[in-house]
């Protein structure tokens, strides 16, 4: 398996061999959200590249109960045929039935990038509830104070009635 540092690689020699032909390769590479890195599988098909990959990302996050940054690990998985503008044969660009937008592009250097893709796997991966970690103490709702650093002086049975209602109606039926 070839390592590269990149998320594109050239395609040039794998489109001039026929349908079933395979390679597979490491990639990494900066996302605007963070950094991915993965293993792609990339098989012949009669019209382009299918490419199966597993992605593991780390995306710059804000936890969700304690509002700190920290860096949350996606892991996804895809499967996507990328089709050449250009014949590798002729030289030409390549009539097709496909859409405008259907799947993606081998570009006329023939080249195949997996940014874009591996972006938009990563980011319907994010879980919209993400913690720092599992345990997350939160804030406290009285003064702010972020308990996973410490204590503070309000007591929690001293929390002030309005926030003791959205607690309750935040809470699951069982836990009220
Ligand atoms: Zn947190
Ligand atoms: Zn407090």
């Amino acid at each position: 398996m070839a390592e590269r540092e990149m998320m594109q690689l050239s395609v040039a020699q794998l489109l001039r061999e026929p349908v079933g032909a395979r390679r597979s390769f490491r990639f990494q590479g900066p996302m605007e959200e963070g950094t991915a890195q993965g293993e792609a599988g990339l098989l012949r098909t009669k019209e382009g590249v299918l490419v199966s990959a597993h992605v593991t990302s780390d995306i710059r996050s804000v936890c969700t109960r304690c509002l700190s940054d920290y860096v949350q690990r996606v892991a996804t998985a895809f499967e996507e045929e990328f089709f050449p503008v250009i014949d590798i044969e002729t030289g030409k660009p390549v009539v097709s039935a496909r859409k405008e937008g259907d799947g993606f592009t081998i570009d006329e250097h023939h080249i195949l990038d997996l940014t874009e893709v591996v972006r938009q796997y990563t980011l319907l991966a994010i879980p919209m509830n993400g913690l720092c970690k599992a345990d997350c103490k939160g804030l406290c709702p009285r003064c702010g104070a972020n308990w996973n650093e410490r204590e503070c002086a309000c007591s929690k049975e001293d929390v002030h009635p309005a926030w003791e209602e959205l607690r309750r109606l935040w809470a699951l039926p069982g836990e009220r």
